[in-house]
C-alpha cells in the first residue's frame, strides 16, 4: 500500500469515517484498487451501497436514473433524470444514512464520492440527447443562507463543483436565494410558491443574466450553444429544480437539464 505523506498528516487530523455507519476506516491511498468506495465506507456499507443502486422503484420497477414517477414538468425536456439511487426520509437504509451524512458534513471526500457515483448516470443522458459534456454549463440552486450558516457550506454548490469537475468543467453560479423557507419543511404546494418567491437568476439586468465570471461568453452563446446542468442532492417534488429550469429557459437558454444524487422513493401510482 502507498501513502503519501500528505495523507498520512491528513488522516491524523481528520479519522475518516464510514459515510453511513460511521465505523472508523482505516487510511487508504486514492492510487489502490477500490479507493473510490473504500475511502467512504465500510466494506460492509459499501456492498450495501452497491446494492442500493440496483433497487427498483415500487411504482415503476425501474432504477432510479430511469424512474418515470417523476414530475411532468421534466418529462418532455430530457429523456431521464439522472440519479443514483432512491431516497427514503422514513428510512434508516444505507443510501438514506450516507446522503443525509453527506448533507450534514463537510467532508470533501463524500462529495466528491457522490459526484463520481453521479457523473456515468449524467454522461449517459446527456448521450442520449446528444449534448458534449463540454458544451454543459454546471450549475446548482443555493441553499438558504440560514441553511448555509448551519453547516458552514452549501452542499448543491460542492455537487456540482465535483461533478463539474468529472467532466474537466468549473461550476458556475446561476441563481441566487433570497429568504424563504428550506423546502423540507413544506408541502407540495407550498414549495412551488416558496421556489417562485425566493429563487431567482443571479443577475436578471445585467447583459449576461447568467452572471458568468467570464466575459467572453455572452448570453446568447448560452441560449444557442450551450446545456445548462442543475445538480442537486435530492429531489423529491422537483419544485426547485423546476423553478431553476424555468428561469433559465425564459432568459433564453435552449436546454436545461437537472440530475440529482437520489430521488424520493414514490409510494404509490400518481
Ligand atoms: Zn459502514
Ligand atoms: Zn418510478
Amino acid at each position: 500500500m502507498k501513502i503519501n505523506f500528505f495523507e498520512i498528516l491528513k488522516n491524523l487530523f481528520f479519522v475518516p469515517k464510514c459515510i453511513s455507519c460511521n465505523e472508523r476506516l482505516s487510511p487508504i491511498s486514492k492510487d489502490e484498487t477500490g479507493a473510490h468506495g473504500k475511502i467512504c465506507f465500510c466494506e460492509d456499507c459499501f456492498k450495501k451501497w452497491e446494492k442500493a443502486k440496483g433497487a427498483l422503484c415500487p411504482v415503476c420497477s425501474n432504477v432510479s436514473a430511469l424512474c418515470s414517477c417523476h414530475p411532468s414538468f421534466f418529462k418532455d425536456k430530457q429523456p431521464n433524470i439522472p440519479s443514483v439511487c432512491f431516497y427514503n426520509p422514513e428510512s434508516n437504509n444505507v443510501q438514506t444514512r450516507a446522503i443525509l451524512k453527506m448533507k450534514r458534513t463537510n467532508n470533501a471526500q463524500y462529495f466528491e464520492f457522490m459526484a463520481e457515483e453521479l457523473a456515468p448516470f449524467l454522461e449517459k443522458t446527456l448521450a442520449r440527447m446528444a449534448i458534449d459534456p463540454k458544451d454543459c454549463v454546471f450549475t446548482w440552486i443555493p441553499r438558504t443562507n440560514s441553511a448555509i450558516a448551519e453547516t458552514g457550506f452549501d452542499q448543491g454548490r460542492e455537487l456540482a463543483k465535483n461533478v463539474a469537475l468529472s467532466f474537466g468543467a468549473t461550476a458556475q453560479p446561476t441563481f441566487v436565494r433570497q429568504k424563504g423557507k428550506e423546502q423540507k419543511q413544506l408541502s407540495k404546494k407550498e414549495r412551488s410558491k416558496n421556489a417562485e418567491t425566493s429563487i431567482f437568476l443571479k443577475n436578471p439586468k445585467h447583459k449576461n443574466p447568467f452572471g458568468c465570471k467570464d466575459k467572453r461568453v455572452k448570453a446568447e452563446d448560452f441560449a444557442s450553444n450551450k446545456a445548462f446542468v442543475i445538480v442537486d442532492d435530492v429531489m423529491t417534488t422537483g419544485a426547485t429544480l423546476q423553478r431553476g429550469v424555468e428561469l433559465l429557459q425564459n432568459a433564453g437558454a435552449e436546454t436545461v437539464i437537472v440530475a440529482c444524487i437520489a430521488k424520493t422513493e414514490t409510494k404509490t401510482k400518481k
